[in-house]
């Protein structure tokens, strides 16, 4: 039987850092936080890492793979350990890491995603190839748009093409269907241990300034001409109509079983559906996260849903430390790492 001992749990000090760590000590797995310079200092105060190293930028996050692997490091990949290396990088990791890195590329990648969230039958928002086809209210995002800044609505072709002139350059862009409802954020974990998707959480985003505009009149709207945009500044806890679980599972296990005729060994461990729920309640998926998402960290003392599975508190991260302890202790660890 292995020893948790023997391991260590690292990742990158932001995102869901704190969450991570906190439930590797929690599951009594040592922890690493690896910082670039100023946000040690979070991770010290709150006193989550065992070991913290310090760099001046993740430029040469490589040259300390062989200190984490002869520390038998699991990296837990985040949203910002990704989106700081990028996809490549992380393919090209010799550490553990907790994950299939394959399922990235399906992930960051709008088309493969697409095709991926297809096959697992759900309902997408439509996307119309040319403006020319637009028939109803679209919303235009452009590719690599932080926090969605300068994406429009549009409801015909001409208004299309009066707005997008104010887009000169920008051609990278896609004309999706723009579904009214609210904005849910789905959060799953599945075991390979178990071949279970168990529901975490879920939550809402706080995005400025998309969640200020209705503060004010729509004439000052008007007036101050307002640009819509969708930078996320936090994520608010929410629990959901409970009629409404089990299609949320079956959409999670749907999304599994499709993964696994993708990429060899699938998806597994924390995952994110991003879907915006309409007044039928039509779930419209249209982005997947395959890993832990920021929409998580609310729940670091556990989430309704994990309080009634667990009895005991459950976030996210410390599910994650849970399955690499079942698997170290049952020698099957090669199971949890991509
Ligand atoms: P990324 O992770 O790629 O930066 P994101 O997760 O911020 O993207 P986007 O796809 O950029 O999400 O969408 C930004 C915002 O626009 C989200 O808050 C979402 O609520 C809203 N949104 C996205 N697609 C639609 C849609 N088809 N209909 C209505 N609202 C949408």
């Amino acid at each position: 039987m292995g020893n948790i001992k023997d391991y260590a749990i690292a990742t990158i000090g932001s995102h869901s850092a704190l969450q991570i760590l906190k439930g590797a000590k929690d599951e009594g797995i040592k922890t690493i936080c690896i910082c670039k310079k100023g946000a040690e200092k979070i991770y010290k105060q709150f006193n989550v890492a065992d070991e913290l190293i310090v760099l001046d930028n993740f430029d040469n996050f490589e040259k300390l793979e062989d200190e984490l692997i002869s520390k038998n490091a699991i990296i837990i990949p985040h949203g910002s350990f990704i989106s700081y290396l990028g996809t490549n990088r992380v393919q090209n990791l010799r550490v553990m890491h907790f994950g299939t890195k394959e399922i990235l590329e399906w992930e960051s990648n709008r088309n493969m995603e697409r095709v991926w969230l297809k096959k697992a039958g759900l309902r997408l928002p439509k996307i119309f190839n040319t403006p020319d086809e637009i028939d109803t209210k679209v919303i235009i995002k452009f590719h690599g748009a932080s926090g969605g800044f300068g994406y429009f609505i549009a409801h015909t072709a001409e208004e299309f093409y009066e707005r997008i002139k104010g887009y000169k350059g920008k051609e990278d862009y896609v004309i999706q269907e723009y579904i009214i409802g609210v904005p849910l954020y789905l959060h799953y974990f599945y075991s390979p241990l178990t071949d279970e998707v168990e529901i975490m959480s879920f939550d809402k985003r706080y995005e400025s300034n998309a969640d200020s505009i209705g503060r004010i009149a729509a004439k000052d709207q008007l007036d101050v001409d307002l640009k819509t945009s969708y930078t996320v500044t936090g994520n608010m806890p929410l629990v959901v109509r409970e009629s409404l679980l089990p299609e949320i599972l079956e959409m999670g296990e749907n999304v599994v079983r499709t993964s696994k005729e993708l990429v060899k060994g699938g998806l597994f461990g924390p995952f994110c559906l991003e879907t915006i729920l309409d007044p039928n309640l039509n779930f419209y998926v249209f982005e997947i996260s395959a890993r832990i998402v920021a929409g998580t960290n609310p729940f670091i003392n556990g989430t309704p849903y994990t309080w009634v599975r667990y009895n005991e508190p459950m976030s996210t991260g410390r599910r994650i430390a849970r399955e690499i302890k079942n698997a170290i202790m049952s020698d099957r660890v090669e199971e949890v790492l991509g």
